[in-house]
């Protein structure tokens, strides 16, 4: 969301940036919030991929890493099949 907010100090009229957001749950003081940048119903090499070429950072939310651990874990049983 955009608003245009006159300057008090100068007059000027500048643009504000803000963005607000409900929780659907409670939120407990302290606690951490996060989003995501990305398809989250992406597999992880094409989440990781796509943060890294849109955002330039190697991912490593806990559901990148649990995806890339369980695809690891299953790697040797693709490999006999
Ligand atoms: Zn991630």
């Amino acid at each position: 969301m955009e608003r245009k907010v006159k300057d008090e100090n100068n007059g000027r009229i500048r643009n504000e940036f803000f963005i607000r957001i409900w929780a659907n749950r409670r939120i407990e003081q302290g606690e951490l919030l996060t989003t995501h940048y990305t398809d989250c119903d992406r597999n992880v090499k094409e989440r990781r991929a796509d943060l890294l070429e849109t955002f330039y950072f190697e991912c490593g939310c806990t559901k990148c890493l649990n995806d890339l651990m369980a695809e690891v874990t299953l790697a040797p049983n693709e490999i006999a099949s």
